[in-house]
């Protein structure tokens, strides 16, 4: 079965963090890119246009003070919104156009020009808090993108998975007390930014719309689409939601140097698969993700590729594979997933 899948591709991305050396650089997306410049890959895919997100759009996520901070630092060579979180000249309309290339991303779904997308852009946003730059990211292109699909589009669900190596403590704040996003984050702990214990579920009407599953390092491949079938499969299907976002890093590379997992491209084609038949399943295949973190920029580059090529239905991780791949989790496994049951069955009965 083939989909269209849209990308949001746009080389003004490439227009931030220009001056300094860091992880998040934007050699990483210039590989990604390249790679769908090979003649094999470019063309299999609708383009979604970037555009900057407005002061509205951006107002539903964080305060007008902050935002007005940031815009200040237009045009300043250097800006140091917090140790890893550094502006150059062009950050700020970069930081824009990520919003908006993610609300742009969810419209394709939404109106069904493509079945599903990918915005490939940057900064990063899931630890972009109300008013806190933080962990590389700006403004929360997700949580900004999840409003607009409740504001916009009327929608009363949203699903945000998140499987990027880090707790994406932004999105949780975001949306801690709100019942119509459901927030799902794996992330590998201790580690930054030290929040997203299992025991931090949500508040008031939030309460078991925010669910962590904090891993050990090492976790690969096996664990993972272990707790995407056990876990994360059977709650979003009660929940129902009426599209699903991910904030997909990729920081959880086997080979990333800022984490210890162990997950292959292999691994985030059949994440992604669990993702497109959950979609499929709830949610007429409405299903839109968003680049996170990724730091290995080679096996960055790879794990994208594996992603896009099973949104498209190009290659199709069986029911069986994925059965034997959630097979292969040792014993540890059943402990973390029993916990995880423990833990949300209160809020989720069909755990
Ligand atoms: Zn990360």
């Amino acid at each position: 079965m083939s989909n269209n899948t849209g990308i949001v591709k746009d080389c003004r991305y490439l227009r931030h963090g220009t001056e300094f050396s860091h992880p998040e650089t934007p050699q990483r997306l210039a590989s990604i890119y390249e790679m769908l410049d090979n003649p094999d890959m470019g063309w299999k895919f609708i383009g979604i246009d970037a555009r900057e997100a407005t002061r509205e759009e951006i107002e539903r996520v964080h305060l007008p003070a902050y935002i007005d901070r940031i815009a200040a630092t237009a045009g300043e060579k250097l800006f140091m919104l917090d140790p890893d979180t550094v502006t150059t000249a062009e950050s700020y309309d970069v930081a824009r156009l990520a919003a908006g290339g993610v609300i742009n991303a969810i419209d394709g779904v939404v109106s069904g020009h493509a079945d599903n997308a990918f915005a490939l852009v940057r900064p990063p946003g899931h630890h972009a808090q109300a008013a806190v730059a933080a962990g590389f990211c700006i403004f929360n292109n997700i949580a900004i993108g999840a409003r607009d699909a409740i504001a916009r589009h009327g929608m009363e669900r949203v699903l945000i998975v998140d499987w990027d190596l880090h707790h994406g403590n932004g999105t949780q704040e975001a949306f801690y007390e709100d019942p119509q996003v459901l927030y799902l984050s794996t992330h590998q702990s201790p580690g930054y930014p030290g929040t997203g214990a299992m025991s931090e579920l949500g508040r008031g009407p939030g309460l078991g719309y925010t669910l962590n599953i904090p891993l050990r390092g090492g976790a690969g491949d096996a664990l993972y689409v272990r707790l995407f079938r056990d876990i994360l499969s059977p709650v979003a299907q009660a929940f129902r939601p009426e599209i699903i976002l991910v904030s997909a890093g990729f920081d959880t590379y086997v080979g990333d140097p800022l984490g210890e997992m162990r997950v292959t491209p292999e691994g985030f084609a059949c994440l992604t698969r669990v993702l497109l038949n959950l979609a499929e399943a709830t949610c007429g295949g409405r299903l839109a993700l968003v680049l996170e973190g990724g730091y290995h920029i080679q096996g960055l580059t790879k794990c994208v590729r594996a992603v896009l090529l099973e949104l498209l239905g190009e290659t199709c991780a069986t029911e069986e594979r994925l059965a034997s791949l959630a097979n292969e989790a040792d014993a540890k496994a059943d402990i973390l997933i029993g916990r995880a049951r423990q833990q949300f069955e209160p809020y989720w009965p069909v755990l």
